[in-house]
């Protein structure tokens, strides 16, 4: 083992390899690398995994792959040919072609927090907020980074000094082992669990709201719309409207956390809306706005102006203050939502809107473009995903593209130009066309061909 130690390069000597010589990165940076390089060697050295060590000039080689890797833009553009229209891995909404523009705008020198008019100081909501409260028909709006922030923002500055109640039914896991309740309760607020599992009745969060039932006081109520499962059986919660009304007799604000941030505007009718949950009594309401609302990554917290303005003024907001790009997205995609009718813009809504008869003329021309006797055009299902609509799917159309080794086709579609996510559907790796838009299919033509 000994031996092994003393054979590996020594820093310098890799750091000289034409390898590593590339104006894409300093000789600090370059140096760095080749000792974590190095660190890792040593480690499975000591480990026993390793029993030899590799040249100055190979280990230059690694290297500089890695270099390379951090210096190439990330992330990437990707098809997803996943047949999830929303998709967390592959960066949730697609942002409108308008977002994109007002994004790069606004990146530069820009007006953020000037009234140009008067030359004096504004502020970076100065257009969103009125803006936001008419499209909504909220009586005030705040916008955070993110929905989770949203949410422990809410938590945090109106459960102050006591405990949050939430039902046991609505302690949801979102994504990557996060929680609901645990980031709700990270500000410092209690939460306080009632009912059980698959039932809660109104009794059980009255009796948590009874001063003279309980030792720690509930200073609001949280909903939180079970956006990613759904229960069935011997289940039931209390609804929205009748919980508004205990909460408004005991005086405890009730924040509604939906999750989804639909809008309506020509999707899914059942998915509920910021305005469905306002109108149903919600005091204030908190979403994210890359899912249904198809925007850039946000919290929108939107409802009683009194409450929005202590969320807003809570220390806790000016670290969850979202950038100018963000906001100029935002604005953007609120715009397209604002357009009379149905919001032909936003990419995820023409994914939704897209007729199995185009799905399927596409993929005609994708055979076609491809040539290969094996392709088929298979009918599939796919989804919106994104936390939201669980369980509830839309007819797809898909290509066939290998029936062969498919996992080791969709590999090297991933790692093709540009990479594509496709599935695996009955042992054939197949791309699903609804979550692609017809603007891409030349690019995933180009991706397939290189399959060959
Ligand atoms: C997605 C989701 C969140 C978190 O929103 P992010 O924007 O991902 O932070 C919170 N609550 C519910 C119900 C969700 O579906």
């Amino acid at each position: 083992m000994s031996s092994l130690f003393a054979q590996l390069p020594k820093v310098d000597n890799v750091l000289d390899r034409t390898a590593l010589q590339d104006a894409a990165w300093s000789r600090d940076l370059a140096k760095s690398a080749v000792q974590a390089a190095l660190t890792q060697l040593r480690l499975e050295i000591k480990a026993g995994t390793r029993d030899q060590v590799p040249s100055a000039e190979a280990l230059a080689d690694g290297v500089r792959a890695t270099l390379v890797r951090w210096t190439t833009p990330h992330p990437r553009r990707v098809i997803n040919a996943t047949g999830v229209l929303l998709h967390t891995n592959l960066g949730r909404a697609p942002l409108a072609v308008a977002a994109v523009e007002a994004m790069a705008a606004a990146a530069g020198v820009c007006d953020l927090e000037i009234d140009l008019a008067s030359g004096t100081r504004g502020s970076r909501f100065a257009v969103l907020r009125p803006f936001m409260s008419a499209l909504l028909g909220a009586p005030d709006v705040h916008v955070v980074n993110n929905g989770a922030a949203a949410l422990l923002l809410a938590c945090t500055a109106l459960g102050k000094g006591g405990a949050v109640a939430i039902s046991r039914g609505q302690l949801v896991e979102i994504g990557d082992g996060f929680r609901i309740a645990e980031m709700a309760a990270t500000g410092g607020v209690r939460l306080l669990e009632v009912g059980s599992t698959n039932r809660t009745h109104l009794r059980d969060y009255e009796r948590v709201l009874d001063p003279a039932q309980t030792d720690t006081p509930v200073q609001a109520l949280l909903w939180a719309h079970q956006s990613n499962f759904v229960q069935s059986g011997f289940v039931g919660q209390v609804d929205l409207s009748e919980l508004s009304q205990l909460a408004e007799r005991f005086g405890a604000p009730l924040i509604a956390d939906l999750g989804s941030g639909s809008l309506g505007g020509g999707l899914p009718a059942h998915e509920p809306t910021i305005q469905a949950y306002l109108a149903q009594g919600a005091d204030l309401v908190t979403c994210s706005g890359d899912k249904l609302l198809c925007g850039p990554q946000a919290g929108i917290m939107a409802g009683d102006a009194e409450l929005v303005n202590r969320c807003r003024r809570h220390p806790m907001a000016r670290a969850l203050r979202p950038d100018k790009t963000t906001l100029a997205a935002l604005h953007a995609t609120l715009a397209l939502h604002a357009a009379e009718g149905e919001v032909p813009a936003l990419p995820l809504h023409r994914m939704h809107a897209a007729s199995g008869e185009q799905l399927r003329q596409r993929a005609a021309a994708l055979c076609d473009q491809l040539g290969w006797e094996h392709t088929r055009i298979l009918d599939t299902k796919a989804t919106i995903g994104g936390g939201s609509l669980p369980g509830d799917t839309m007819p797809s159309v898909a290509v066939v593209v290998a029936r062969e080794r498919p996992n080791q086709v969709a590999k090297r579609m991933r790692l093709g130009i540009p990479p594509v996510v496709g599935r695996v559907v009955d042992d054939a790796f197949v791309v699903d066309l609804r979550s692609v838009l017809p603007e891409e299919d030349p690019a995933l033509v180009s991706a397939l061909v290189g399959l060959r």
